[in-house]
Formats: C-alpha cells, structure tokens, sequence
C-alpha cells in the first residue's frame, strides 16, 4: 500500500479476511459502496477461525431462539451464493442430533413451526439406521434440511463476488490501530485508510481490537483441534451428527469430505490463547475426550487419530454471537463471538453488519447480540 490509499475515503472499510468480513464487504460493495477489505495475512490462510474446508449447516437450533430467523435467512442464501457462483457449495447431509429431551423438543418445536423437514428416531432406530450407539440417555433428532458447506469455496467464491462488485482487497495488511470520528482512520504498518464506515470482523483478535477503543466485551480465544478418523466400517452412512448432551460441550462428526476415508469427530472445547502468541500450546486433552467418545458412541470407527490440525476460534459466556455498535461511534460495528456455530450465518450477519455500519433499516432484530445481555447478568 502507498500514499494513494491514504488520500482516498472509503465509504466503507472492513477489517478481518474471514468468512464474515468477506460477507460482510460482499453486501458493502453490492450496495453500491467503495469499500476495502483490509486482512493481517496472507490470503487464503489457516490461522483464524475459518480455515479447513468443511462446516455445518442447520436449520434445527439448539441455542437462542433469536438465531432461527438469522439461521434459515442464511440457508437460503448460502444455496443463491451456490448457484451464482457455479461452485458447489453445499452438500444436503442429514444431521442426526442427540441431546436432552427438553432441548431436542423444542428444536422439533420450532421445525414444525417454520416447516422444516425433520424426524424423530428412537435410540434403537439410530443404532440401526447410522450404525452409531448414541448415549442412553439422549433424545434423538433428525434434521433432514442439514448439510456441509464446503467453507474454503464458501469463501473464495464471496471474495471473487465483493471483487467483481468493485470492492478491493488488501491482505498482509495488520491493523494496528484505529481512530473513531466522522471519518474513520485505520493504521497500519504500510499506512492508513480513511472510511466511513468500518466494519471489524477480527475473529479470536476482536477483543484486543475493541479494548484498544476502550470497549470492553467477554469474547476470548480458544485453541482447538479438528481430529480426523478413520472409517472401519463400510457401511457407514454419512451422515454429520451433534451430542448436546455434554455440559458446556458437545461432540461432532462430520462425514468423509476433507480426507476420503476419514471422518472429522472433534469436541467444541478449547484452551484460552493469545492469538498473537505463537508458542505452543497443548491441546491433547481433546484428543483423549474424543478418543473415549469414539469408542463409546462410533463402533465403525477407529479410535486412534490419524490426522490433527489447530485452529482458534471466539467464545463468549453463552456460545452466542456479539454484534453492536462501538458506544459513541454508530459508524464502527463489530461482531465475534461465533464460538464454533457461526459459518453458517455468515450471509445474513454481514449484511446486518453492513446495514448496521450505514444507518440503514435492519431486516433482523439483532438486539439480543447485544453484549448488554452479559451487564444484565452479571447484575443478577
Ligand atoms: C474446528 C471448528 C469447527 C467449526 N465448525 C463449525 C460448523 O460446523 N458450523 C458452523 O456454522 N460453524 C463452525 N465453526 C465456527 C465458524 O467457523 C466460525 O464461527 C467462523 O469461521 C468465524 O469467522 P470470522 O470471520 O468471525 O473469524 P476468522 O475466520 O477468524 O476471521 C477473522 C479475520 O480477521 C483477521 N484479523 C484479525 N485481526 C486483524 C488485524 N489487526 N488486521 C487485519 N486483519 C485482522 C484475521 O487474520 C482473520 O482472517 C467452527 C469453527 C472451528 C474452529
């Protein structure tokens, strides 16, 4: 980057590379916007919370009902991205779910409510349908709507559409920090750049960014591991499958798409990090949870990992995203907090972010993303 960017305001600048910045900017430049996309690394790369090529989706929710809306919106759009961009981006999957009989009620609940194909299996049918022994004290639910989407195309395909729509990225390019105003600037090592609007999707790095603007939000990093396993039995459906059972966990299995052969089976847990902190840091005890849990739950499977890779990724109190405005500056948004659930809606949280950033009428009722809901619970 020259002095030339320096001259130039952007009507909208949008900080962070992953699959929500590049949505987010994607809507931004549709809009008609002159808008950047600004990224610390080198794109594509590995090192965030979007790397690998896999991820659910769903429309069956297990969290706030908040989400559902905001969930099948993007469901809807991640297949309309598919077609636009001639890219196969989503493969139907059924997602079988297990979980406390509560939660897997009021899952099918709001299915039923809002149409969406869907079944509920007693524990013998699972056993014969996915060849799986499922914990004897789960409910089980069959979300026919499930599937995977292929995340690395997801995001090259956005990133080729916001370049098509005008829009300009800038990567090996770290944010070092950034001034609040009617005009936006946005420091770095190469310059700044002038917007504005900004938008910060920073993923596991939002909290440093935020408490460097005096805001202060309970989102933190968290190394995990994506272990892959490898298929004993041949009869093994593919399927992808979620445990809630666990206490502030759950177990999931993707079916054979990374490594042919090999099914993804991790546990979303993780150890806190600094994401700037390249010292190693041992997350072995995923292992050893999933390596039990494959014994137990996935006789066609063996329990020895044959393949580990790390990535971070940002958690919050409640596994629920964070998206606000900064308090005084309505023209900086941000959003993290996406724990290992937010692939999925990306499309429509970016373009939240985006309309959000202008002043423009929301589609959505984001309030409850507020992290107000974190000071109304501490004061309880
Ligand atoms: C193992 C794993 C499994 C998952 N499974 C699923 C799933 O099945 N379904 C699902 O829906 N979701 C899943 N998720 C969650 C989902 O992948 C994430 O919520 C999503 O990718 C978050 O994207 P992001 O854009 O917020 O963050 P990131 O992808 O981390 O992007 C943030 C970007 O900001 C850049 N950045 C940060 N600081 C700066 C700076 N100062 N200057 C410039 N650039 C900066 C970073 O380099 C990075 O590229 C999973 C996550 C993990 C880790």
């Amino acid at each position: 980057m020259g002095s030339k960017e320096g001259t130039t305001i952007y009507d909208v600048a949008v900080v962070g590379g992953g699959v929500f910045g590049t949505s987010a900017a994607l809507h931004a430049a549709r809009g008609g916007h002159r808008t950047i996309l600004l990224e610390q690394f080198q794109l594509p790369h590995s090192r965030g919370s979007s790397a690998g090529q896999s991820r659910i989706t769903r429309l069956s929710n297990f969290g706030t009902r908040a989400m559902t809306p905001i969930m099948r919106d993007s469901y809807d759009r991640w297949k309309e991205l598919e077609k636009e961009s001639a890219t196969e981006l989503f493969l139907p999957t059924p997602l079988l779910t297990v979980g406390p009989a509560k939660t897997i009620k009021k899952m099918a609940t709001e299915m039923k409510e809002s149409g969406a194909r869907f079944e509920l299996p007693t524990l013998q049918e699972v056993n014969r349908r996915f060849r799986i022994n499922p914990p004897g004290d789960t409910t089980a639910l069959v979300d026919l709507t499930g599937g995977i989407l292929m995340s690395a195309k997801c995001i090259t395909a956005l990133r080729s559409m916001f370049e098509a729509a005008g829009g300009q990225v800038l990567d090996l390019w770290p944010v070092r920090g950034i001034e609040p105003g009617p005009v936006v600037t946005i420091k770095g090592d190469k310059g700044e750049i002038r917007a504005k609007a900004v938008i910060l999707c920073m993923g596991p790095w939002t909290t440093k960014a935020l408490t460097g603007l005096g805001v202060q939000v309970p989102i933190w990093a968290g190394k995990t591991a994506a272990l892959f396993w490898k298929i004993k039995d041949p009869k093994l459906p593919s399927f992808s499958f979620v445990d809630i059972s666990v206490q502030n966990a759950y177990y999931y299995m993707l079916p054979s798409i990374e490594y042919p052969g090999y099914l993804k089976i991790g546990l979303h847990a993780s150890k806190e990090v600094d994401p700037d902190n390249r010292e190693f840091v041992d997350v072995s005890f995923l292992r050893e949870k999933v390596t039990k849990y494959i014994k137990k739950v996935f006789p066609g499977v063996d329990p020895k990992c044959a393949i580990e890779e790390w990535c971070i990724y940002q958690r919050t109190p409640d596994e629920e995203m964070v998206v606000d405005h900064l308090p005084n500056h309505r023209n900086i948004v941000y959003a993290s907090g996406f724990s290992g659930m937010g692939f999925k809606v990306a499309p429509t949280v970016g373009e939240a972010l985006y309309r959000m950033a202008l002043n423009l009428p929301p589609k959505f009722d984001l309030s409850f993303f507020s992290p107000k809901r974190f000071q109304a619970r501490s004061k309880m």
